[in-house]
């Protein structure tokens, strides 16, 4: 049994009287601890897919299970992590980590030691006490991922994370990313076949809309990866595969 199971799932959304058909008997299974990479052409359906893995979005058909119980609705067992920070602009980069502790109920000792840690670990131990707007573009999305991961999801979903940053900052941020998600199940949607190749265990690609799986990669190579001869003919094959 997979870890997390789509099965054939179709979404469509009304429009003008009639159905805009997003995803179409789309069929998808995670291992777990598998790091994998949705791409696909712009407006596809990639988000619309992630968001009803998340259960913010029911599919009109098909069904999703995680573990082998049926998602219905939204669960702590999954985080989504957007290209917005959306940190609280309110709480400081602590009580943001530790935010979704406080909603299961934790203690305010054990809120602060997990929060703490990942603060260490995403090497924003010094930056614990400063608001959002005090941090930059990547220590934001540093902290974002040290709220997701903080509640330790069964499943991480992550909706082009790194779009609205500098691309050093994103190289740093894919390095980081493998690293602290290491053991992790990850569904991870990007524009960008490069970071898909420099993040992905697989890479799935789909269809134009309304969205299939189109072809499944594995990517058999060494972590941290930069663009060599291998991955640069990997990204040649793929954009074939989308144009
Ligand atoms: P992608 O992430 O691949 O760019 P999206 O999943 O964001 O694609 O969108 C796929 C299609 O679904 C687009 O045509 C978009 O306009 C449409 N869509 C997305 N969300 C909604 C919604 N809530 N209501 C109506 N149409 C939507």
């Amino acid at each position: 049994m997979s870890f997390l199971h789509l099965e054939r799932i179709s979404k469509a959304y009304p429009a003008n009287g009639s159905d805009l058909r997003v995803l179409d008997n789309l069929s998808l299974t995670v291992e777990e601890g598998e790091f994998v990479v949705i791409v696909g052409p712009s407006g596809c359906g990639k988000s619309t897919l992630l968001r009803t893995v998340a259960g913010l979005e029911p599919p009109t058909s098909g069904r999703i299970t995680l573990s082998g119980e049926v998602v219905n609705g939204w669960g702590r067992d999954r985080t989504l992590i957007f290209q917005e920070y959306s940190l609280f602009p309110w709480l400081t980069a602590r009580q943001n980590m530790a935010f979704g502790l406080r909603l299961m109920g934790q203690p305010e000792t054990e809120r602060h030691r997990v929060a703490d840690e990942w603060l260490e670990r995403l090497g924003l131990a010094a930056f614990a006490d400063y608001y959002p707007h005090e941090l930059s573009g990547g220590m934001q999305q540093r902290v974002a991922l040290g709220r997701a991961l903080a509640v330790d999801p069964a499943v991480l979903l992550m909706d082009e994370p790194f779009a609205a940053v500098d691309a050093l900052t994103r190289t740093r941020l894919q390095r980081e990313v493998r690293t602290v998600c290491q053991g992790k199940t990850v569904l991870f949607v990007t524009h960008s076949i490069r970071e898909a190749i420099l993040l992905a265990d697989r890479i799935i690609i789909l269809t134009h809309r309304p969205a299939r799986v189109r072809r499944e990669m594995s990517v058999d190579l060494p972590h941290p990866r930069t663009i060599g001869a291998e991955e640069a003919a990997l990204e040649g094959a793929i954009e074939r595969e989308l144009l």
